[in-house]
Parts: C-alpha cells; sequence; structure tokens
C-alpha cells in the first residue's frame, strides 16, 4: 500500500463537506506512507467540483463529468475506483462515511479483496501499514484496526473529524477520464432529492436536534430551524419525534439513525435515551433544554437549560443575530 485515493462525493457540481474531508485524510496517509494522493470526481457538474478540489492536498485530480453516467447506480464509480487503485499497484481509498461512501467503499472493498473500515476517526501508519481507528459500541470502545491485505484498503472517515482547509498547497493536476463502456445491470428510474438545500446533520458543524416535548411538527420548521439558520447549522430529531412523523428520518440522530459529531450539539425536548445518545455523544459541546432537569441528558450534558423550550430556543436565536449585530 502506497498511495492513497479520495473518492470526492458530489452531486450536479455540490460536494459534501466530507469528500474534500477526505481528500486531507488521504493526504495525511500517503505522506506517510510516501505516495501520492488521487482525488476521484465523477458525474455530472464534476469539472466544477474538481476546480475546488485544487484547493485541498491532492496530486492528482481524475475526473469524469459525463452525464450518461448519471443514469446508472453507483457501477461506474466503483469500476474507476478500483480501477485506479490496481493501476496505482497499491493505495488505500478514503470516502466519507456517507450513505453512497458506505455502498461505493464496501463494492470498492470486495473488488479490491480489501478490508474495510468504518467511521474512522484516525490513521496510524508504520512501517507501511496503516491502522485506522474508530470508535465502536456508540463510542464506548475504540478500535485499532490494520489492513490484512498489504496493498489494498478502504477506510470510511466519519464528518467533521479531518479539518479541510482550503489554504493547503494543492493545485493538483486534472486527469480527465474515459467513460467505463460496459453495459450496467441497473439504471436509475428517478431521482428525488429530499432536502437538497439542507446540510446533513452528519455533516453540520452545529446541530439543533427537537424530541417528543416539542409537541407537534411545527417547532422543526419554525423554532429550532430558526435557531439552526442562525448557527449556520442543520436541524436533527430524536426517533420519538420521526416515529411520530414530525419530520423524516434523515434527520434522525442515534442509533437508528445517523451519528454526529458537531462542535455545537442542542437538544431541545429529547430526554437522552441510550440510543439517541449513542449518536450523539461525540459531539465538542452538549447543551440540552429540557423541563426537567432530572432527566438522562443532564448527566453528560455540558450545559443542561431547565426550562420550556418555546420559550429558550427563541431566545437563544435573538442572542445568536443580536451577537451577530
Ligand atoms: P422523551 O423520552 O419522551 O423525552 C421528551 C422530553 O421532552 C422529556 O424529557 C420532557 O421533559 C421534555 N419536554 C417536554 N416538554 C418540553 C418543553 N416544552 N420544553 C423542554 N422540554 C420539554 N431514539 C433516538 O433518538 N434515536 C435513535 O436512533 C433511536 N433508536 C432506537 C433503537 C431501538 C432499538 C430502540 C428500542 C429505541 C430507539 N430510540 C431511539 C428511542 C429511544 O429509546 C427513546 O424512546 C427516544 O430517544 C425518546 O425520544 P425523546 O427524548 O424525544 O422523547
Amino acid at each position: 500500500m502506497q498511495h492513497a485515493i479520495a473518492f470526492v462525493e458530489q452531486k450536479n457540481g455540490t460536494a459534501r463537506r466530507v469528500a474534500f474531508e477526505a481528500v486531507h485524510a488521504a493526504k495525511l496517509v500517503a505522506e506517510q506512507l510516501g505516495g501520492e494522493v488521487h482525488a476521484v470526481v465523477f458525474g455530472s457538474g464534476a469539472a466544477a467540483v474538481a476546480e475546488l478540489v485544487k484547493a485541498h492536498p491532492a496530486t492528482k485530480i481524475h475526473v469524469l463529468d459525463d452525464a450518461a453516467c448519471n443514469g446508472f447506480l453507483i457501477d461506474p464509480i466503483v469500476d474507476v475506483v478500483a480501477g485506479l487503485a490496481k493501476e496505482l499497484g497499491g493505495a488505500i481509498v478514503v470516502a466519507g462515511n456517507t450513505m453512497i461512501g458506505r455502498d461505493v467503499a464496501s463494492r470498492v472493498a470486495a473488488r479490491l479483496d480489501a478490508g474495510i473500515n468504518a467511521d474512522v476517526v484516525a490513521f496510524e501508519v508504520a512501517n507501511g501499514t496503516v491502522a485506522c481507528v474508530s470508535p465502536k459500541l456508540g463510542g464506548l470502545t475504540i478500535t485499532t484496526c490494520a489492513f490484512k491485505n498489504a496493498d489494498f484498503g478502504v477506510a470510511l472517515i466519519r464528518p467533521n473529524v479531518f479539518a479541510a482547509k482550503t489554504d493547503a498547497a494543492g493545485n493538483g493536476e486534472i486527469v480527465a477520464l474515459a467513460a467505463p463502456t460496459r453495459a450496467y445491470a441497473m439504471t436509475i428510474e428517478a431521482d428525488v432529492d429530499e432536502a437538497a438545500a439542507e446540510l446533513g446533520v452528519e455533516e453540520a458543524s452545529v446541530v439543533v436536534s427537537g424530541g417528543r416535548g416539542l409537541g407537534g411538527p411545527e417547532a422543526f420548521t419554525t423554532i429550532l430551524k430558526d435557531l439552526a439558520d442562525s448557527l449556520g447549522g442543520a436541524v436533527g430529531a430524536s426517533r420519538a419525534a420521526v416515529d411520530a412523523g414530525w419530520i423524516s428520518h434523515g434527520h434522525q440522530v442515534g442509533q437508528t439513525g445517523k451519528t454526529v459529531s458537531p462542535q455545537l450539539y442542542i437538544a431541545a425536548g429529547i430526554s437522552g435515551a441510550i440510543q439517541h445518545k449513542v449518536g450523539m455523544r461525540t459531539s465538542a459541546v452538549i447543551v440540552a433544554i429540557n423541563k426537567d432537569g432530572n432527566v438522562p441528558i443532564a448527566e453528560f450534558a455540558d450545559l443542561m437549560v431547565v426550562g420550556d423550550a418555546f420559550a429558550i430556543v427563541p431566545e437563544l436565536t435573538r442572542g445568536v443575530h443580536a451577537a451577530k449585530g
């Protein structure tokens, strides 16, 4: 294993933030292996995203901006990424721990007969061997797993962990990829964006979540959204709120939802059940707003605000606006 390949997830010219983090994570590993960083950007709009990748530390940026590929599931991406890894002769493939990232990574791992490490928060490189550090069991234990295959490995990085500052020396060489020519078994009939304009909770640096205590769907689109918008964050939810149909499952944080690690997690009207806690316990700062000061979340919140969320959340939003001037 010598080089690192970052899969830059993008759609119609808009890249996921974790895609750039993948380039930086790849760089961290490649420089310790003495290899190069190769970024792969695929699909309609890839050329525009490749220009943005230039501000990140990739040696080569492989681009396939071909609308014809959009009609297929992820098979062509897998062909391209696995093909590049084989061409390089030995590489670790790094992707964001997102739905698409997981799908691409697992298939690439199968193609390369490589191990896959998910939810990676750090890499340890020694004597040409790469090991991945990942929290398991909701953060109760931390594992360090090396790849058995000496040539190939696949790592899914946790969003918001690897810094992606654009001032890094980049200016990678753009390399145009040829479109795969083989016939694919599955095609996409309809592509529906549920909330295209919204920042996903797993990537947001601030998450404002609501629970059963908010009593209905309105609070999610009004007071919580206002606070999240004022902080440049995303709206999350407990399973109770999702099960009640107040907000879609894509916003759910917890064991059967998303795992988030924002700089700030605000939980309003959420009791802090273990299944919720495992999805947000690694947040840098946790603020809980609850009518009851004796709920489980009080035990692990950095700041417990006891009171009515309907009074406190709008007050916080006003405070943020006032502070911004
Ligand atoms: P509650 O526990 O009912 O808490 C509501 C809180 O709101 C209370 O603490 C109350 O004091 C407070 N409150 C009421 N009114 C106000 C007000 N006006 N202002 C402020 N506070 C107020 N849960 C998840 O969240 N995510 C998961 O992924 C998840 N996965 C699960 C998987 C399994 C297998 C199982 C069994 C459960 C899972 N759960 C999950 C459910 C979990 O156990 C809890 O039931 C759920 O998290 C409770 O949601 P809640 O905190 O919103 O509701």
